[in-house]
């Protein structure tokens, strides 16, 4: 659209429901491609729309010319944002029609995946019912106005577009809350969701005994009903259109165990059992437990490899803008979807670089599965811990740039290999949205769930000294750089009143002199050292009159300490 030509409408659009989309998924790869399946369906919607003349978008930013995402993540937002020269009707026209081709395309990529894999429809359902049932569970709400329609407010001083853009999120707020659609009828229910009609028989792997001990394997998959939408996020990764659309013909999104035990998953390790490649399987972890022995002759090497507890355990990291909505009156709507944008692009070369998997990253809205550590190509050991810290300080200089009032917020959820992904999902939104973002935002809130069912939370500032100086210690002690005596945390434990009410840094320093004064101690001398900087740190930081800060303080360093203490694969 020219400078010059008048702007006649505005229109917002929604997809959804998202949540609705994820909650069935037990793979990583049906998660995937859960939410790949939205922002592919916004992406579409916005090429068609854009390469019309009429029309320009206010968010998300759009590339000119359009510009495919060929990534493995979702890019796009649940929402858009346009304005346009058409009048009010004509604009309805153009998104209804770029909506209904969208859903068109999904329906032909459901049928030929079908007739690709050799599934059967069943319940006498065929093309047209997939497209129906699409049509009525996938939410497609959006509301266009005509400029002289639209009265914004006089008192704040921002831009019109940016009022404009605020003044349509409102409207699709509430578009979004006041969404229903209809659930299958019970006979006829998807194995998967048990939630819409089933009308496509597959051959599905179903795995067993997710909570026992023993897992009995499965030699062959089983004949499932299904409805079209687990359908398609189960085999997406066998689909044509699926494949052009990434630029990868062989691509799954991979497996939990891939991403936890990346650090013990060699290129020589993987090629002792076909099952680490296969597409179609999962394995275990005692298939990477007796690979490790396969590659390691010396069975100290393996044992001293397999210790550690972090490989079975995955982490999930979700992360969100804080205060945006307060910050879009008051800025330029479009240079701020850049600055997003731009932001987007960075963070997911870094939690690649963290040997992560972004599942979405739409500006500041980001879903990742991240190995909770592992040892890079250059020998040195990264975590999770690090990653949130340099995504808080991107976002800062991408996006805040000195002048906004936004910063990161960050959940991590931490679970073994086995625990449901629902769960984990449904944990991680927690840490991010009740803690993180609970009074000052701006923090990291992380939780572990251990196989045995114990919790360990805890929760940071950005910026804050005690991130710092816990992450390093997290690092090295995983790293093996420094060691703690067993003892410490109990000892630490038993003290905890008398940590709580120490008045100055003598006494501190008086204090782990006298209760680690062992000579087998002194081999830790780093380790201890380094955990009493984090005590004087925090602790010393709070008057001696606020006790009650002080006991939580020193409550939650202990927790701190006990998940060190775990992931390096101490009981
Ligand atoms: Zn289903």
């Amino acid at each position: 659209m020219k400078n010059s030509t008048t702007i006649n409408s505005y229109a917002g659009f929604t997809i959804g429901p998202i949540y609705g989309v994820f909650s069935s998924a037990r793979k990583t790869r049906e998660l995937w491609f859960a939410s790949y399946f939205f922002s592919w369906f916004m992406e579409k919607m916005i090429e068609q729309l854009s390469k019309n003349n009429e029309i320009d978008f206010l968010s998300p930013f759009v590339t000119k010319p359009f510009k495919s995402n060929e990534s493995i993540s979702g890019k796009y937002h649940d929402r858009f944002i346009l304005q346009s020269s058409f009048n009010k009707e004509d604009l309805f026209k153009q998104i209804q029609k770029a909506s209904d081709n969208t859903l068109d395309f999904f329906a032909e990529l459901i049928s030929s995946l079908v007739i690709k894999i050799g599934a059967k429809y069943i319940n006498g359902a065929n093309e047209k019912t997939v497209r129906d049932i699409l049509n009525s569970y996938i939410q497609r709400n959006f509301v266009v106005f005509d400029t002289n329609d639209i009265k914004l407010s006089t008192e704040s001083t921002s831009s019109e577009k940016s009022k404009i853009v605020k003044h349509i999120n409102k409207y699709l707020d509430s578009m979004e809350e006041n969404r229903f659609f209809e659930t299958g009828i019970q006979s006829k229910t998807c194995f998967i969701c048990r939630d819409l009609p089933a009308n496509i028989e597959a051959n599905v792997w179903v795995k067993s005994g997710a909570t026992k001990k023993e897992t009995k394997r499965n030699t062959s998959p089983s004949k499932e009903k299904l409805c079209p939408l687990c359908f398609m996020k189960y085999f997406a990764h066998m689909s044509e259109e699926v494949a052009k659309k990434i630029s990868k013909s062989e691509f799954r999104f991979p497996t939990i165990l891939d991403i936890a035990s990346v650090e013990l998953l060699t290129e020589k390790v993987k090629e002792q059992n076909p099952l680490f490649k296969d597409r179609e399987k999962d394995y275990e972890f005692q298939d990477i437990e007796q690979a490790v022995h396969e590659t390691h002759t010396k069975k100290e090497e393996a044992d001293s490899l397999l210790k550690k507890a972090y490989p079975k355990y995955f982490a999930i990291l979700q992360a969100d803008g804080d205060n945006i909505g307060k910050e879009v009156g008051n800025i330029d709507s479009v240079s701020f979807s850049y600055s997003l944008f731009n932001f987007a692009n960075t963070a997911e070369k870094l939690i690649k670089s963290y040997k992560g998997y972004p599942v979405y990253i739409g500006g500041d809205d980001i879903l990742a599965f991240v190995p909770v550590a592992f040892k890079d190509d250059d020998g040195k050991t990264k975590t999770v811990i690090d990653l949130a810290i340099e995504l808080s300080e991107k976002y800062k200089e991408f996006v805040a740039q000195n002048t906004l009032k936004t910063t990161l917020s960050v959940g991590i959820n931490i679970a073994y290999y086995k625990f449901p992904l629902s769960l984990a999902l449904k944990n991680t939104r927690r840490q991010l949205f009740e803690e993180a973002k609970k009074d000052e935002k701006n923090a990291l809130a992380l939780l572990l769930t251990k196989h045995s069912g114990h919790q360990i939370g805890f929760k940071f500032r950005f910026g804050s000294s005690d991130i710092k100086s816990f992450s390093e210690l997290l690092r090295k002690t995983l790293a093996g750089d420094v060691d703690f005596p067993h003892s410490l945390h109990y000892n630490l434990s038993r003290y905890k009143t008398v940590m709580a009410n120490i008045p100055d840094e003598e006494r501190l320093e008086a204090f782990f002199e006298n209760n680690f004064n062992e000579p087998e101690h002194s081999k830790f001398a780093s380790g201890i050292n380094q955990v009493k900087n984090c005590f004087k740190e925090v602790i010393l930081s709070v008057p001696r009159e606020q006790s009650e800060q002080r006991n939580n303080y020193v409550k939650e360093l202990l927790s701190k300490l006990a998940f060190i203490k775990f992931l390096r694969g101490e009981k």
